[in-house]
This record gives C-alpha cells, structure tokens and sequence, in this order.
C-alpha cells in the first residue's frame, strides 16, 4: 500500500532520491528540482517544473510534505506555539522563539513519550509512535515556508530537539534529521546552532559522543541525587545520575562542547538550598552549564514551581560554589507552549 510508513519526499536524502529518480530513467537534474521542492515545503501542485507522470510517480509511493500546520496560537512575549498533522492524522506540536540573534524552532521527536517524567505533559498518553526524519525536517521546513523564509534567507537559525518525545529513544532517525537539516543542499542550519536534550540514555549519549556530530548535548538532570530523580524521572532507575554524568563528559571529552544541565525548580522536591549544594558537588570541576528554568504548570501532574526568592537563592548558591548557571526565562506560558507543557492531542480531541 502507499504510504504505508507515512514517508514524504522530506523522508529522503539527496543520494536518495538521486537512486530513485535515475531509477525511474529520469535525468539526475530532475532529482535536483524534486529535493528543493521538498525543502521549500511544496506540494505537488506547486511543482510545476515538474513532469506530470514523474510527480504522478512519486505521489504513490510519497506524500509531498510530512506535516501540516493546523493552528497557530500566538504568545505575548512573541513566542508561537503550532499544532502540526502527521499525515496518519497524529498531532503534535512544536513552538518558535524569536530571538535577537536569530529564530529558536523546538522541535518534537516522538509523538508522545515513554519516559513519564512526573513533572512533564508529554508522555501523558504514553508513547504513540516515532517521527522519521521527514516528520523532524517538516516542522522546520513548514515553519520556514509560514514565516516567509526561503533556503538562502532561514527564518529558523536554531534548533532545540526539546519538543515531545526522547530524541535518544529514537536515535537512527534523529541522526538522519540532524545531516538533512545540515544539509549544504537544504535549509542547511548547522549542526553547532543545534541543540539534542536527552533524559540521560547513557549508552546512546555514547554512541552519538562517538559521530562527533558538534550538537550541544542537554541533559534534563533535575535533582542532585538518586532517590529524588527516581522519583521524578523513572529512567534514573537505568541510569543513574554517577553514569549520567560519566557519560556528559566522555561527550565533552569526545567532542570538545560543552553539556549543559537541565534543572526544573520544583516545589518541596530539589529546590532547597541543601539540594543546590548538593548539585554543585557533584559537578564541580566539571566544565558545564547548568540551566535553571522555573517548573511549568501541568494540570495533570500536580507539582508547582518555586518563588522568586528560592529561584535566587539557588542561582546564588550555585554561583558562590563556582558553578556556571543561568535562570532560563520561561516562555510561551500563556499558550502551553512552554517545557514539559507539550503533548500530543489527537487522542484527546480526536476531531482535530
Ligand atoms: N526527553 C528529552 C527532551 C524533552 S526536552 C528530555 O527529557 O530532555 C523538554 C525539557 O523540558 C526537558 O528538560 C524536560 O525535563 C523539561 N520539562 C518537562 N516538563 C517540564 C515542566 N513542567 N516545567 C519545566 N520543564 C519541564
């Protein structure tokens, strides 16, 4: 059947492509036109350079573009948060944040997720399904296209693979994304203005230290030690916060970036001052980031972020034990569009 893996012409890689064209008896320049036709966001009517029976070709065997914007719901701080469609009828989302040195695309991975960290939206309905690489390219490739961006002239300068969904759980297809959207041929956004946040999947940390990709690695920590990250994050059961760590620098070492600590405040759970020295201990001498960010409101999940107050004594705490940290602002609060606030909504609101 058609279809059948919801590939679209974005699923493909130059070589790819190129293979099936001259496959098919086309001249390889006509490869050429179907890949910049895919990285602008067309549709086949819109490929009008095209033959009909080469586009009648590709149609039965793949859509033209793998999502659709479906609704836009704009924040006051600028930030944009838009609900895509697979071409199977699942929705996710993803958000865009303006910024002064450039646009910050958050892109999803999963269309929701199997980790069920107690503090996050996105794993509420479980794990639906993996994206292909397509389904990665079309959230920034669309978003593009809507803010009048062409391939030479981005509207999309960074990416945060933070959307829903543990990129390392679905490892091939995230590293096949990560060289489309590199690609010199396409929208080519470098690897350097990437960043993968992981939960901590010890073994794929490695092997992606390994590819030496230069993507800044992220890893959501959250709590200073085992029994409150159980708590909070399951996987802490696999891997622990000693390997975690290991793990971020056998990264740095290999790649020479530095990680960068996710750590959501949480109220009664890994704010107190006694966690923040607890944190420091187990970094110092390590050259990392710590990323503080305020927790956001989940209805379903119940815990609550932490005053002004706290938030700076923990920032401070950090700073006196020489630990390089910075409070994230938190955006698009008034639109769910914020960390953890994702989630999938076609189970939900099925008539989407
Ligand atoms: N699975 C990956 C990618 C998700 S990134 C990961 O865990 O890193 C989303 C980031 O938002 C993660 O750091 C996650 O821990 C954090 N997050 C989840 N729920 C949140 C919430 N309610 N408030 C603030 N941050 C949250």
């Amino acid at each position: 059947m058609p279809h059948e893996k919801n590939l679209s012409l974005q699923d493909l890689s130059y070589d790819e492509l190129n293979n099936i064209i001259k496959a098919w008896g086309y001249p390889s320049f006509r490869a050429e036109q179907v890949y910049i036709a895919a990285q602008q966001n067309k549709d086949y009517d819109n490929m009008s350079n095209l033959p009909k029976d080469l586009r009648h070709k590709l149609k039965e065997s793949y859509f033209a573009t793998a999502v659709t914007i479906i609704e836009t719901f704009a924040s006051k701080d600028g930030t944009e948060k838009y609900l895509y469609r697979l071409n199977d009828g699942n929705v996710i989302e993803g958000v865009f944040m303006p910024h002064s040195y450039g646009n910050t695309l958050c892109v999803s991975t999963q269309v929701g997720c199997r980790l069920n960290c107690a503090f996050c939206a996105s794993s509420l309905n479980g794990l639906i399904r993996n994206l292909t690489s397509g389904e990665m390219l079309g959230q920034v490739l669309s978003v593009n296209a809507l803010k009048g961006g062409t391939l030479k002239e981005r509207k999309i300068t960074n990416i945060v693979l933070m959307g829903s969904g543990e990129p390392l759980d679905n490892f091939d297809n995230v590293v096949k994304f990560l060289k489309a959207v590199s690609d010199e041929k396409g929208i080519n956004i470098s690897l350097r203005n990437i960043s993968l946040s992981t939960a901590g999947l010890v073994d794929k940390i490695i092997e992606l230290a390994d590819m030496n990709l230069s993507v800044t690695l992220t890893i959501s920590l959250h709590a200073p030690d085992d029994k409150t990250r159980s708590k909070l994050m399951p996987i802490n059961n696999k891997y622990n916060i000693p390997r975690v760590i290991e793990a971020a620098k056998y990264y740095f070492e290999k790649t020479g970036r530095r990680v960068i600590f996710e750590y959501s405040l949480i109220d009664g759970q890994n704010s107190d001052i006694e966690s923040a020295l607890k944190l420091a201990k187990r970094l110092k001498g390590f050259p990392c980031h710590v990323n503080l960010i305020n927790l956001n409101f989940v209805k379903e999940r119940g815990l609550r972020g932490v005053s002004k107050d706290t938030t700076k004594e923990f920032l401070d705490t950090l700073a006196a034990q020489n630990i390089s940290a910075t409070l994230r602002r938190s955006m698009g609060n008034d639109i769910e569009g914020a960390c953890g606030q994702l989630r999938n909504k076609y189970l939900k609101e099925g008539s989407l």
